[in-house]
């Protein structure tokens, strides 16, 4: 029906050939230079060899690299096939629910084995580090989404892993846990007692309930004492927003088809990777003039872009990473514990902090009980359940199309859909209850 309407179909469809051949480094245009990640000790820009101990040759080399595009390997794509390309879809229903002139896209992400963007990135980089004889990597999480997409990848390369599950998201997120042992990962509660930085963490507050930064910590330490071991992180780091640049590149695509380009881009942000994938391609267009307006969602519990600080921080608590300019809320600062639990860091993507600071993205903050409701709105017009994180973004985008309502404009959105919300069901049956607070 809706299609006969409008000739634009509910979802726009790649072929696997059609998939893209490299992944897209904004870092060849950026109009102003990035602050270059410093050494904790020294204070001095970080080389390779700093980097070294943490992550393999490959990536180090994607993390400083001006390459415009660099390319997808084969092995790695055969995977993505597994998922991708994802759907571009028209959600028509929604539109109509809000009686919105405004033409709504999003990329579904939510698609993936994982349930969000993120094995984009794991799969990529489980098979960096297995080409380079590493054997074990060692990650964190919060809600459980990067650990589970990272157990995914290490197991189709081979790899083992060791995550240490922010403790609050462990015990919400009984779910996940399950998923990633069931691709072969171990999972630990942390903080832990098996780290110098989690015990640390204990002596002061038994109850804690943990953070990203005290996880980074532990995970860090582990892959510094032993010689086969990386450390893997999900998101912030360079080459991390390069990887999931493949939802940007197939969404422009996809839009291209139909002769449609995005007036607003709008993503959720925790470390800032879903958003930089879905925009940056088309940001490249926005440096040489074109019109666009990009909007980064936070939540009000968390707000680095809205209320942080941009310098340089820290990137876990026990203050062993490189530092990294960036909005911060200080590497000490704990959120408390919302459902969105992949929105809990205290800093962000420094790509990402530039483009907010140089004024290329805008950001907005929501109380949790707001992103709820959109979330419920969204399922009940087009069916899909997203995550927390995601209904961030939805909530920015109904708020858009009623804007459009309102002015009479008919604006074309384009959203990420960074992942489905069918093992975050606790939440919405909180906010279902009206047992949710802000
Ligand atoms: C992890 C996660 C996020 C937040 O991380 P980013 O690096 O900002 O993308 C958002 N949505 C989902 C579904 C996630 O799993």
């Amino acid at each position: 029906m809706e299609m006969a309407e409008t000739g634009i179909p509910v979802r726009v469809i790649l072929d696997e050939k059609e998939m893209p051949e490299a992944w897209y480094n904004i870092c060849a245009d950026l109009p102003v230079p990035l602050p270059p990640p410093l050494h904790p000790a020294t204070k001095e820009p970080c080389g390779p060899e700093d980097l070294a101990p943490l992550f393999p040759m490959a990536l180090i080399e994607q993390e400083v690299s001006a390459e415009r595009f660099i390319e997808i390997p084969e092995e790695v794509k055969a995977v993505y096939r597994l998922f991708r390309p994802t759907p571009l879809q028209r959600a028509y229903r929604l539109e109509k629910a809000l009686d919105t002139p405004a033409r709504i896209f999003y990329k579904n992400e939510g698609l993936s084995p994982a349930g969000s963007h993120k094995p984009n990135t794991a799969i990529a980089q489980a098979y960096f580090n297995k080409v380079e004889g590493v054997k074990r990597l060692t990650t964190e999480t919060g809600a459980g989404q990067w650990g589970s997409a990272l157990a995914l990848g290490c197991k189709l390369f081979g790899l083992e892993l060791d995550v240490f599950m922010v403790k609050v998201s462990y015990h919400q997120k009984p779910y996940r846990r399950t998923l990633m042992e069931t691709w072969g990962a171990n999972v630990y509660a942390s903080p832990t007692e098996m780290t110098e930085a989690g015990r640390a963490v204990l002596k002061d507050d038994p109850e804690s309930p943990g953070s990203l930064g005290i996880a980074i910590s532990e995970a860090v330490e582990v892959a510094m004492k032993r010689e086969d071991t990386k450390y893997s992180l999900g998101s912030v780091l360079n080459h991390v927003c390069l990887h999931q640049t493949v939802i940007g590149l197939e969404a422009k695509k996809q839009m291209e088809k139909i002769g449609e380009y995005p007036d607003v881009i709008i993503g959720c942000v925790g470390g800032g990777s879903n958003f930089s994938g879905i925009l940056f391609p088309f940001m490249a267009d926005k440096f040489a003039g074109k019109k666009l307006k990009a909007i980064a969602v936070e939540p009000v519990s968390c707000p680095t872009l809205t209320r942080g600080k941009y310098e340089y921080d820290f990137g876990d608590q026990a203050e062993t990473t490189p530092l990294i300019k960036m909005y911060t809320l200080g590497h000490n600062f704990i959120p408390s514990p919302i459902h969105a639990g992949g929105l809990r860091y205290h800093g962000d993507a420094p790509i990402l902090s530039l483009l907010v600071k140089e004024g290329y993205i805008e950001a907005v903050a929501y109380p949790q009980t707001e992103v709820f409701d959109a979330g419920v709105k969204f399922a009940q017009a087009e069916g899909f359940v997203v995550a927390p994180e995601t209904a961030h973004a939805v909530k920015c985008v109904i708020d858009e199309a009623i804007k459009c309502r309102e002015s009479g404009e008919s604006k074309t959105i384009l959203f990420n859909l960074s992942g489905h919300g069918l093992l975050d069901l606790a939440g919405y049956q909180e906010f279902l209850d009206g047992k949710l607070t802000d």
